[in-house]
């Protein structure tokens, strides 16, 4: 069997076109198929939609958060959920086609544990683009995984990965990093990015930045030896400064001659001064960001919760107590 998983927020505007285009390509594969939709926490109609498909066709199914607990989560539910034999992970816009799914699954039945999409062209702007393509590139230094460029978590996963990415506690989740952490054999196929069929962008500003973050944090401690890097070039120019004030002094002569008699050096002290401080409230920051993460980790708290659901097997599920 085939799970979907697919992530909604918000997205009343393509759902009615998401249904169709999806129904007609399941029906080409010829296979027992599942579609878990993740309401995750829509104030629109996605709910009332996800309902109503769930009704027509049983084989729909849809889970709703209490809330907005962003995509990575809602992504991390529907395969927690999922029941099938591989898990192909989607989004509800429609920019990853349903119609590249067919050499998806003709891949994962080559025996690939994980075939992962690669956006060859992306109709977005040229700023977030931009973006994307800086973020990957420092990802890809900074990791020490390999997180191929441009895959996002469009994909299909086998059972076993599944089983995997299930059984890790994390609660800053980059699915595709976990996805490449976990190895096995990984192929990426390239497609084109459309445009969205409808509706706005639900992924702000803020939210791409805090997934940016989540990758390089969860996946790299380099930042940290970049802070001790830095705190060594520092105390280097600083001792340089203390032998060149020295030698100022001793001699007083040779240095006036050349222009570089002692001055009372107030704007010296002050810009190193502030120089210092900067240095130091950045690495501050740097090692702040890992103890806040190991904070979200030691305190244990589920990562969703669930208001409702339709046609989940609630005894199936990790959250027992959780579902109604
Ligand atoms: N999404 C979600 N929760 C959020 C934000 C987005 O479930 O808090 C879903 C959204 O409905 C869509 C997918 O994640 O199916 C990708 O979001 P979007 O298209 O806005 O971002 P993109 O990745 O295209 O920039
Ligand atoms: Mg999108």
């Amino acid at each position: 069997m085939i799970s979907v998983v697919i992530p909604c927020y918000n997205e009343q505007d393509v759902l009615p076109l998401l249904h169709k285009r999806l129904s007609a390509e399941i029906e080409k594969w010829k296979e027992p198929c599942e579609v878990l939709l993740v309401d995750d926490g829509s104030s629109d109609q996605t709910w009332q939609l996800l309902k109503s498909f769930s009704r027509k066709d049983p084989s729909w199914k849809a889970i709703r958060f209490s809330r907005n607990f962003g995509h990575q989560i809602a992504v991390s539910a529907g395969i927690q959920y999922a029941t099938g034999d591989c898990v192909i992970v989607m989004d509800a816009d429609l920019q990853d086609p349903p119609e590249e799914l067919g050499r998806f699954i003709e891949k994962w039945r080559e025996g690939y544990e994980v075939v992962y999409a690669i956006r060859t062209q992306r109709k977005e702007g040229i700023f977030k683009r931009a973006s994307y393509g800086l973020f990957y590139r420092i990802l890809r230094k900074l990791a020490n995984i390999h997180i191929p460029y441009d895959s996002g978590d469009f994909c299909i996963i086998d059972r076993r990965v599944v089983d995997l990415l299930n059984a890790m506690p994390e609660k800053n989740r980059f699915v595709r990093g976990l996805r490449a952490w976990i190895g096995f054999r990984q192929i990426g196929l390239t497609y084109k990015r459309h445009e969205r069929a409808g509706g706005e962008v639900k992924y702000t500003l803020r939210g791409l930045l805090r997934l940016a973050l989540n990758g390089i944090f969860s996946f790299s401690t380099v930042p940290l030896r970049i802070t001790t890097l830095l705190g060594l070039i520092v105390s280097f120019i600083a001792f340089l400064g203390a032998i060149f004030t020295f030698l100022q002094r001793i001699f007083i002569e040779q240095f006036t001659r050349i222009g570089l008699s002692p001055v009372p050096g107030f704007a010296t002290i002050v810009i190193s001064i502030l120089f210092m401080g900067g240095v130091q409230l950045i690495c501050l920051g740097i090692v702040g960001e890992y103890i806040g993460r190991i904070y979200d980790e030691v305190k244990q708290r589920p990562l969703w919760v669930i208001q409702e659901s339709v046609g989940i097997n609630s005894s199936s599920s990790p959250h027992r107590d959780n579902i109604k």
